[in-house]
Formats: structure tokens, C-alpha cells, sequence
């Protein structure tokens, strides 16, 4: 969970300040109230972020409200020209976004690559709006009636994202919402907040009318704001599991429409019949790819049966081959943690499981890069059992834990028994048994022989039990659904002949 900043960080001549963007500018803060942003691979703090007051994120409001009646108006055919331009401007300067997201978060350039692709994604899915807001027609549902669904958009909504994808998950959020004809208040994460503002001058370019989108930086009383703001109709979150439970349960008492998707602990099942060479590769990718800092990461092997020594051995071998080091470097493999506080708190869960029973395989402190870089190598923990920390916790960093079970039921009561569904997995040459754990498994997104089964665009993404409050998951068809609503018209163009008073319930005829 973040660790809200307190005391003021002061921009100096080094740091860059970064501010709100409200009603198409730059909006410098006047809380005095900032927070540090650093350069991970550095130690070196690059930036100081602006924290928005109640004031400010209403002012945010305002100009989201004035954008909306000429937004909403704004035909569907020129909403998608823009959705089309902001795609060509996205996609010509990924590699500048992806550069912002190395400096603040830590992630190698190619991954940093990758996330803005996916995010491009879910932009080009949004570019079909057109398609999507059809609605349905029944000509002649009773005599002379017809009778059609139309959806709208809901007005001003929110998001409030992350610091592991700090320019996906808004992407997630805005382009949907901004295409459904909502206009968009956003609160990144605070610690990693430049590529919101990226974003933000990129759309303006686009042709997207000042207000539309804006941006207030912060943190816990930015966020209160926004979900007490009577002028907010709905709030996507994605984050942390606690915090999307209260933004869940605070939104929804607010009146909103909220859909606060939360943590994971990820299992990835590996059969005896399994291949063990692709698990292990499929398992070292998806457990340590962004320094273990994604919420579809693999953190939790199971292995069943005698599958257990071989694929300890298989990932085992392939970890020192893991380059870790500054994520600008074109050979380094994974990057520093977000911050140092966060990277000691992943360290400490590898003397926590030895202390409660588990085999350090690897321990990523003897192996991370010397320098004031918030860094750690990878580290495996074998022989990791339900009840420990390490397997407790989302620990969110290269941890890897393996868990030994007899069977293909005892793995399944493992995953299901978890208080996380986000993701899951399965690794085996058996399409029977594969097919039964897609049909019980407890998750809302299951991989077959696929290590991080995160949605095309034109599917939904969210998960199951603790990892989602609220009934919607995000973008595809269900982000279409939240960011509108609907309304059913009946319609009847009477001959004026034929008109008569009649008190008696409507029925057809
Ligand atoms: P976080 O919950 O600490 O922060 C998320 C957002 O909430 C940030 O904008 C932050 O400023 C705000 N926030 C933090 N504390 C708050 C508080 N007390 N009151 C109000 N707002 C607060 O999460 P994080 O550390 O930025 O991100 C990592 C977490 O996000 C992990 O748990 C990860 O699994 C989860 N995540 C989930 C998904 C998903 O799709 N389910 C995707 C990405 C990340």
C-alpha cells in the first residue's frame, strides 16, 4: 500500500515540479503540500508532485462539467475521428511515454514498451464507438409502437490508478469513458505521475476540447475529493486491496457508480505432465517481468506431485542468467522496485519465510546491483506453505514461492481457498484437466499454458473475490457498460384519427 508522503518535498533546482492540468493547462497547486518522485535505478530524486486540495480537485470538476454538454453533443463520428488521432499520436511517440515510465517507475524500456501497447489496445477498441453504443430495435413491439435502447454517457467520472502502469491503467480508464462522451477527472499515482500529464498535452493535440480530461495530483485527501464530490458520477479504481474496498465502500455511499478492482496472489499450477522447461520459462517471465510489480504476476507456483524437484531445478538454473540494472540499458532484463521503502519491505519476506519454514533457493539481496537504486534480484522461496507471510501477502516484488501439493484437487483447493481471483494459471498436456480447472477454478482470468492471461481489448479484465469491488470489469464491452447508461424509448407516431383517452395500464396490442 502506498506510503503517503507527509512532509512537504520542496522542488529544488534539480527536481522538476509537476502540477495539475485543469480545463486544458498546466495548473500549478497552492496546497504547498507535494510528494517526492525518484528515479529508481538512481536513488536520485528527479521530480516533486503537487497534492491537490478539496478546492482544486473541484475546480477539476468544474471545468469536467463545463466540457460535458458540448462533449457529450459531439457526434459520434467526429468522438471517433479523435479516438483515431489520439491513437496515431500515441503510438508515434511509445517510445517517449515509454522513457517517462523507466525514469519514475523503474521498468525496463522494452516492458515500458509493452505496457504502452497494451494500452494502445484498449484506444483502438474505443475507437469503434460508433459500433458499440448501438443499441437494440424492436419495430412494432405492440401496434404502431416501436421500441429502442439507447446509452449514454454518465457525466463527469474519475480514475484513480496505480504506480505499476502508469500510463496502461488510465489508458484502461479514459479512452472508453472519454469515447462513451463522459468527460474525465484522473488522480494517478503519486509516485510515478509524469505520464498523466504526457497524456494530457498528447489529447489537447488530439483535438479533445479543454476540460474534457484533467489531471490533480495527490493523495488520501485528493482522493476523499473525489469520491465525496457530489459532481462525480462514477469511479473506476484499480490498486491495492484495502484501498479498493474503502474507495468501493466510501464512492458507493456517495452515490457513485464504482468499480475498484485490488490485489492478487497469483497461482500458476504445474501438472506432472506438464512441459517443465516452458513452465519454468513461463513462471521466471511472469514471476520476476517488472521486478514481480504487476497485479497478473505470477507470485505463487504450485507443483503438483513429482513435477515439484524438477521445476525448482529447471527455475533455479535459469536465475543467474536474469540481468537486473537500470532499465535504460538495452541488455538489462528487470528494473529497481518503485521505491526504496517499498524494496525493503519486499526483501524483508525472504528472512520472514525462512524464520517460518521455507528453503531460500535465491536470495535477491546477494544478487542486486551495487548504487543507491532502489534494487533487488530475484529471489525463490521452495517449500512455502499456506500459513507463512510469503505466501500470505501480495508481496508485489521478484519473490517467487513454490508450494508442494499431491494432486491436481489439493492444488485447485489452494488457488480457490485464497482470498484473491484475480489471475491464475495452468500448466499441463492434459485438455481434459485443463478444461475442468477453467470450469472451477475461483478467478476471474485463467490461463491455459498461458503464464499472465491478462484480456485482449475486446474482452474485459478484472478478477474474482477480494481482487474486485463492484460488478463491473474494465474496458471491452463491460468498460462500455460502466461509463453509460440506459435508457429504452417507446415511440409511437399515432394517426391523430385513433387517439382516445384510455386510463388502463399500458399493454400491447
Ligand atoms: P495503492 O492502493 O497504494 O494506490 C492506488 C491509488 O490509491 C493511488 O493513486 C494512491 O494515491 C491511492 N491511495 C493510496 N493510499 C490511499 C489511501 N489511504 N486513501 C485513498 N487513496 C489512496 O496501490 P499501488 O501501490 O499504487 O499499486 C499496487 C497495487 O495495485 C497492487 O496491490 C496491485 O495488485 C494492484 N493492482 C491491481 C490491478 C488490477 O487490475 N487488479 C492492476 C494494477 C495494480
Amino acid at each position: 500500500m502506498t506510503e503517503l508522503a507527509s512532509a512537504p518535498a520542496q522542488p529544488s533546482a534539480k527536481t522538476q515540479r509537476i502540477s495539475h492540468w485543469i480545463g486544458g493547462r498546466t495548473t500549478a497547486g497552492e496546497s504547498g503540500r507535494r510528494g517526492p518522485v525518484y528515479n529508481p535505478a538512481t536513488g536520485e530524486e528527479t521530480g516533486a508532485v503537487d497534492f491537490a486540495t478539496v478546492e482544486e480537485v473541484d475546480a477539476a470538476v468544474q471545468a469536467a462539467r463545463a466540457a460535458f454538454p458540448a462533449w457529450r453533443a459531439t457526434s459520434l463520428a467526429k468522438r471517433a475521428e479523435i479516438m483515431f488521432r489520439i491513437r496515431e499520436l500515441v503510438h508515434a511517440r511509445r517510445e517517449e511515454v515509454a522513457r517517462i515510465l523507466t525514469a519514475e517507475h523503474g521498468k525496463v524500456l522494452s516492458d515500458a514498451m509493452g505496457e504502452v501497447t497494451r494500452g494502445l489496445e484498449v484506444i483502438e477498441f474505443a475507437c469503434g464507438i460508433p459500433h458499440l453504443l448501438k443499441g437494440g430495435m424492436s419495430e412494432q413491439a405492440s401496434t404502431g409502437v416501436d421500441v429502442y435502447s439507447i446509452r449514454q454517457p454518465l457525466g463527469v467520472v474519475a480514475g484513480i490508478t496505480p504506480f505499476n502502469f502508469p500510463a496502461m491503467v488510465p489508458m484502461w480508464m479514459w479512452a472508453p469513458a472519454l469515447a462513451c462522451g463522459n468527460t474525465f477527472v484522473l488522480k494517478p499515482s503519486e509516485k510515478d505521475p509524469s505520464a498523466s500529464i504526457w497524456a494530457a498535452e498528447l489529447l489537447q493535440e488530439a483535438g479533445v476540447p479543454d476540460g474534457v480530461f484533467n489531471v490533480v495530483h495527490g493523495d488520501k485527501v485528493t482522493v476523499d475529493a473525489i469520491l465525496e464530490h457530489p459532481g462525480i458520477a462514477a469511479v473506476s479504481f484499480v490498486g491495492s486491496t484495502p484501498i479498493a474496498r474503502y474507495i468501493y465502500e466510501t464512492g458507493t455511499k456517495h452515490g457513485k457508480r464504482v468499480q475498484a478492482l485490488g490485489g492478487a496472489k497469483n497461482h500458476m499450477v504445474v501438472l506432472p505432465d506438464a512441459d517443465i522447461e516452458m513452465a519454468a520459462d513461463a513462471a521466471v517471465s511472469a514471476a520476476y517481468g517488472s521486478a514481480g510489480e504487476r497485479c497478473m504476476a505470477i507470485s505463487q507456483v504450485v507443483a503438483v506431485g513429482d513435477a515439484g524437484d524438477a521445476l525448482v531445478e529447471a527455475i533455479r538454473q535459469r536465475l543467474p542468467k536474469i540481468k537486473v540494472g537500470n532499465g535504460l540499458d538495452a541488455d538489462v532484463e528487470m528494473g529497481p522496485l518503485v521505491t526504496r521503502e517499498h524494496r525493503d519491505k519486499v526483501a524483508g519476506y525472504i528472512d520472514g519465510a525462512r524464520e517460518q519454514g521455507a528453503t531460500v533457493v535465491a536470495d535477491g539481496r546477494e544478487t542486486a546491483p551495487d548504487g543507491d537504486g532502489f534494487f533487488l534480484g530475484v529471489s525463490l522461496l521452495d517449500d512455502v506453505t499456506p500459513e507463512m507471510d510469503a505466501y500470505r501477502d501480495e508481496i508485489f516484488g521478484p519473490v517467487l514461492g513454490i508450494t508442494r501439493v499431491g494432486t491436481y484437487d489439493e492444488a485447485l483447493k489452494l488457488v480457490n481457498d485464497n482470498p484473491y481471483g484475480n489471475g491464475t494459471a495452468i500448466f499441463t498436456r492434459d485438455g481434459g484437466v485443463a478444461r475442468q480447472f477453467q470450469f472451477e477454478v475461483e478467478a476471474g482470468m485463467v490461463g491455459i499454458n498461458v503464464p499472465i492471461p491478462v484480456p485482449v481489448a475486446y474482452y474485459s479484465f478484472g478478477g474474482w473475490k477480494a481482487s474486485l469491488f463492484g460488478d463491473t470489469h474494465i474496458y471491452g464491452p463491460e468498460g462500455i457498460n460502466f461509463y453509460t447508461r440506459g435508457k429504452v424509448v417507446t415511440s409511437r407516431w399515432p394517426d391523430p384519427a385513433t387517439s382516445k383517452v384510455d386510463l388502463g395500464f399500458p399493454q400491447t396490442r
